[in-house]
């Protein structure tokens, strides 16, 4: 029975990253959007989350006094700040009362007093991270006992939240560090770790295991071992009483040796309790219909503002205006993980083909790993329709989503993807491969019934990705109707975080055993 006595629930978000305040991927979308979500649905959502030198102070109010969070070697003391989660209408209840989301900010000088979330440019991942975000999950319990709020759930996010149940099932749950004496407050609360992307697991060496304050039976009975170094997400995924992931597929891709970055082991022997429920997309700002950043807004109903995008589109590029060429169009972090060793490298097949070969023009916009921007930068020198920006650009990335005909999105793996979903609804039609939250929001286009909402491959090669954009453009200039059919059915399709909140709500309740 929920300690709330009723059917609403009080869930608490621990996460390293939540819009607007900190943001390197889709992590941060999906833990506002779903509390705003969770909090639509009536239960009441708090955010615990570190407060970085970037998060202005002065737009939070400070909470008084201190936390002594306990850790290895005596107690840390920080503060603490809060604001309300921001959103686009009320997030009130059915019942009229507003009840928004409350993000409290954990301000420590020596763990989150400098620039970058996980890392900068000069130290990639900082050294003391194992600290850092060990006093984090600490600091969320002692946060909870501060405002006397002990949450039903507490759902943590990622490898830099793993720890949280691991604190909750070894020794939180049983009173664990109180100042006031009070205990067994977390006692009925029940613990949730979503996986993001697996191929992120917080791998550091065995020594800053010290820094957690748990004794060594801990390490491994929680089963921190890893290759005698010590794993948190392996942690956390042994000590949630329920796991998922972002997408069905990928959940089943996670459990196989191939996808399973080494924890496939670990996955299947609690896959009982591990599921994949696919994210949504912010609609308030994913939206053709009232996105700002378009030239003109448009739906389902009327297209003509997509023609308009994809004009300013060309001209933001310096490409030719020209309406009948099909524009594929691209976004994304420059790593192995979004398949761009096979688009962008030397073979046949990768993008230097692909624009050779075809009549078509390809606007990419993206940063990352260094030889990759190199690659593109000297095709953009080569090609004239291949063109690209280097960099993050939020406003950028919306025109290309309304601007473009196309969305390439040729991933090694994919646990949800937003971009798929971002350009079914802006009527841009996705090429992808078969893998993840893909496989579970894209269906392939049927050439005989003309069926589908966009172009698949199974195999990551150059080849194949070649191919797949191939059969993309030959359906442009000879299926004209099937390419309007498609772009309509993908606008049709509902990717709100409603369905995603109603899905974790239930996950939610399995967890606390009603
Ligand atoms: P991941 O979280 O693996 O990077 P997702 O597709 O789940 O991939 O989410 C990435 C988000 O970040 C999308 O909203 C995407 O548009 C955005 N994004 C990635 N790179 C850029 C960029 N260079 N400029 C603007 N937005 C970007």
């Amino acid at each position: 029975m929920a300690k709330t006595g009723g059917t609403k629930l009080k869930i608490l978000m621990c996460t390293s990253e939540a819009v607007p305040f900190a943001k390197t991927g889709g992590l941060a979308d999906a833990v506002s959007s779903l509390s705003l979500a969770l909090a639509r649905l009536g239960h009441e959502v708090k955010i615990v989350m570190p407060r970085y030198y970037g998060i202005n102070r002065d737009k939070l109010k400070r909470m008084e006094g201190a936390l002594g969070v306990p850790m290895a070697g005596g107690e840390e003391w920080c503060s603490a700040y809060t604001t309300d989660l921001p959103s686009g209408p009320s997030v009130g209840p059915s019942n009229g009362s507003k009840k928004p989301v409350k993000v409290y900010f954990i301000e420590h000088e020596g763990f989150f007093g400098r620039d970058g979330i996980y890392g900068s440019p000069f130290e990639p991942d900082f050294l003391d991270n194992p600290r850092r975000f060990a006093f984090f999950c600490r600091s969320c319990f002692q946060l909870c006992r501060k405002i006397g709020w002990y949450p039903d759930i507490l759902h943590a996010h990622d490898w830099p939240a793993a720890l949280a149940p691991v604190f909750l099932r070894h020794g939180e749950k049983y009173g664990g560090y109180n100042e006031s004496g009070e205990t067994g407050s977390f006692a009925t609360t029940a613990s949730i770790l979503t996986i993001h992307n697996l191929g992120y697991q917080g791998i550091y060496s065995k020594d800053a295991f010290f820094y957690t304050g748990l004794g060594w039976d801990v390490f491994y009975q929680a089963g921190f071992d890893d290759w005698n170094m010590m794993n948190l997400l392996k942690a956390g995924i042994n000590s949630a009483d329920k796991i998922n992931t972002v997408s069905p597929s990928y959940a089943r891709e996670t459990l196989s040796q191939e996808g399973g970055f080494r924890l496939d082991g670990p996955l299947r022997y609690r896959s009982e309790d591990y599921t994949g429920i696919l994210n949504g997309v912010d609609i308030e700002v994913w939206n053709p219909a009232t996105d700002r950043y378009l030239p003109a807004p448009y739906s389902i109903k009327d297209l003509s503002g997509k023609v308009k995008a994809k004009k300013a589109l060309q001209r933001r590029y310096g490409l030719p205006e020209a309406s009948k060429v099909p524009l594929i169009g691209m976004i994304c972090r420059l790593t192995e993980q979004k398949g761009v060793g096979e688009l962008f490298g030397p073979s046949y097949g990768s993008a230097f083909s692909i624009c050779l070969d075809m009549n078509l023009q390809f606007v990419f916009l993206g940063a990352g790993e260094a030889w990759a921007e190199h690659e593109i930068g000297s095709l953009s020198s080569r090609l004239s329709n291949f063109k690209a920006q280097i960099g993050y650009n939020e406003e950028l990335s919306h025109l290309i989503e309304g601007g473009a005909d196309f969305f390439l999105m040729p991933s090694r793996y994919e646990p949800c993807g937003l971009n798929q979903m971002y350009s079914l609804a802006y009527g841009t039609i996705p090429i992808v491969r078969n893998t993840g939250g893909l496989a579970d929001t894209v269906q392939n286009y049927n050439q005989k019934t003309g069926e589908g909402t966009g172009f698949m491959f199974d195999y990551l090669s150059p080849n194949s990705i070649y191919d797949t954009v191939g059969w993309a453009v030959w359906a442009w200039y000879n299926r004209r109707k099937d390419i309007e059919a498609m772009r309509l059915r993908g606008m049709e399709q509902d990717f709100s975080w409603k369905k995603s909140a109603l899905q974790y709500t239930e996950l939610y309740r399995k967890a606390m055993g009603t």
